[in-house]
């Protein structure tokens, strides 16, 4: 697919780092298509990551993730899935290559600086989580 969803996340908005990720996104050749500021719900933040609430850290990560407004956008690159998890790097910031968004700016496992998508089907249902057509270019 042509496109992806990211979040900024909280402790990585809070920690000031928003203009720099948004930089290595752009110069990464990703083009910005939405982009808005949000705070979540412990309601909204649990929907968005319902595929997870059976693991042990779900409710840690939704308490997380509500904490704070996080910076949500829709990335347009050709393969932008693949290409966008090479520029965050892994789950894990520890494990994370030099260089990466995650590897630079993330803090632990959950506070892993971003969210990106992890295959066209889940960025279609996250990117209309979040923004409606009329706030997508
Ligand atoms: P994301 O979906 O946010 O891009 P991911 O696909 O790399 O991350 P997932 O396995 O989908 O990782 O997990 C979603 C999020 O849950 C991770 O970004 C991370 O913040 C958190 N998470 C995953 N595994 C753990 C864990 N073992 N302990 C704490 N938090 C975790």
């Amino acid at each position: 697919g042509n496109f992806t969803f990211t979040m900024i996340k909280p402790a990585a908005y809070e920690n000031k780092h928003a203009g720099k990720i948004l930089d290595m996104i752009l110069q990464g050749g990703f083009r910005i298509k939405a982009i808005k500021l949000v705070k979540l719900s412990y309601e909204q933040a649990g929907e968005f990551y319902g595929i997870h609430k059976d693991r042990p850290f779900y409710n840690d990560l939704v308490t997380f993730m509500s904490s704070g407004p996080v910076l949500a956008a829709i990335l347009e690159k050709e393969n932008a899935v693949d290409d966008y998890r090479k520029l965050i790097g892994s789950t894990n910031p520890a494990d994370a290559a030099e260089g990466t968004i995650r590897k630079l700016f993330g803090i632990s496992v959950q506070k892993n600086a971003v969210h990106g998508s992890d295959s066209d089907e889940n960025a279609a249902i996250e990117a209309a989580f979040f923004f409606s057509a009329l706030e997508r270019c």
